[in-house]
């Protein structure tokens, strides 16, 4: 071949691989590393959008901005999402082609199956954050995530059972300013109006005997000018209301007081599940301590804390939201501080991991939903007719049963505070 055509050739070829490396480069999504350093709130916030690229039973919430307008996310993972599901039975029917190609016989199609089980499944709702200062929270609440996600495979037994809305950064302002102003900083970055102070403890400002919270806006614990006077408690509020019906086990995580506590925070007095809140409490205690020693405190927040802790998110969400099963978990450890080095947010994350997932388990075993429509329907026949064979009445409609069964589906309603 003449010179003229090798050269012309060669430059065909290499422009041809230039738009191939091109189109493949458009397919990388970064994976930000969110086990070993404490990220800035946007690469969490890409970390959450690349498993949302990545998996087709995640999907991320908008919550809303914040008063210097950095968006609040939530990651919603739930295996038998309408995508997932869809996504499964793609990979299935691809199996079924190759299966039938080879002689096999025809596979029963799995979509009513994944649907009785999609609607019985309660959540569990995590969150961290809320305090700016405390990081191993918030890297907690992204090895939660990153367990459920990436490591699916190994919590399958959990995904089948619960759905999880995880909150990973709950004050993003305040986050970003400890990462670059002040690591003492404890509350959002919002100014109060006519004043010169800024901020407001978010953990303070739910409207749940809030008028009795600190009022001093000098303070690190000040209420806020009025309940859900803040951005990021009116998200929080929203997205409880939003998913209230099914919430099963909400836990609030912060650092550093290495206790599990339950409500209530506001008085010293215990609500009347406080045996169930304490059996799950003491669930994880015992994970954590099997999987490293570390031994947690176990007791209802007033009394460990021995203080009244008022408008707080936990006592919100199990006052007002229902949550029949709610915890704060206080982590590691008083000896490393709000932000202990980032070679321990790995171990740290693991550990938490074993008892947050234990506790998980306990929660779903403690009030299990009915597992599929069939048992609801049989186990309402049941009842029918011992309510039938007592009061001689006729047995109820196919109707009547379905009404059961979505009364059914909601065992967090009946529950006694
Ligand atoms: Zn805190």
């Amino acid at each position: 071949m003449p010179l003229h055509l090798k050269k012309r050739a060669t430059k065909k070829r290499a422009k041809k691989a230039a738009s191939s490396f091109s189109k493949f480069k458009k397919l990388i999504v970064p994976r930000p590393d969110v086990l070993h350093g404490y990220l800035h709130h946007t690469d969490i916030n890409l970390y959450l959008e690349y498993l949302q690229n990545r998996y087709s039973f995640v999907q991320v919430h908008f919550l809303g901005l914040t008063y210097e307008k950095r968006a609040m996310k939530a990651i919603e993972i739930d295996w038998y999402s309408e995508r997932n599901v869809t996504t499964m039975e793609r990979e299935r029917s691809r199996h079924l082609i190759v299966e039938n190609m080879i002689g096999n016989t025809m596979l029963v199609p799995m979509r009513a199956n994944l649907h009785n089980a999609t609607n019985i499944r309660n959540y569990v709702f995590i969150e961290g954050g809320t305090h700016a200062r405390e990081w191993m929270s918030i890297s907690v609440a992204l090895n939660c995530i990153y367990q459920l996600t990436e490591k699916h495979l190994r919590n399958y037994d959990l995904l089948r059972k619960l759905r999880f809305i995880i909150v990973p950064v709950t004050n993003p302002d305040g986050y970003e300013y400890t990462l670059t102003k002040n690591r003492r900083w404890r509350k959002n970055r919002r100014p109060i109006r006519h004043s010169r102070h800024i901020g407001t403890d978010c953990n303070r400002n739910y409207d749940f005997h809030w008028e009795a919270g600190p009022s001093k806006m000098s303070r690190n614990t000040f209420k806020g000018v009025k309940p859900f006077s803040e951005p990021e408690t009116r998200a929080m509020r929203n997205l409880l209301l939003k998913f209230k019906s099914n919430l099963l086990f909400f836990l609030s995580l912060h650092s550093y007081a290495q206790s599990i506590m339950y409500p209530w925070g506001y008085c010293q007095q215990l609500p009347e599940s406080w045996q169930t809140l304490e059996r799950l409490a003491l669930a994880g205690r015992k994970a954590i301590k099997s999987y490293n020693g570390r031994h947690y405190r176990v007791g209802s927040i007033a009394k460990l804390s021995k203080r009244h802790i008022t408008g707080s998110i936990v006592d919100y969400a199990f006052g007002v939201i229902n949550v029949p099963l709610s915890l704060v978990m206080e982590l590691p450890s008083h000896d490393l501080g709000f932000q202990p080095p980032a070679e321990s947010i790995s171990s740290i994350g693991h550990e938490s991991w074993f008892g947050i997932r234990e506790m998980c388990k306990t929660a779903y075993d403690l009030m299990p939903p009915f597992l599929n429509l069939q048992a609801a329907i049989l186990a309402n026949s049941k009842l029918c007719k011992s309510i039938n064979d007592k009061q001689q009445e006729p047995m109820p409609t196919v109707a009547n049963i379905s009404n059961q069964c979505n009364t059914a589906q909601v065992p967090v309603k009946g529950l006694k505070k």
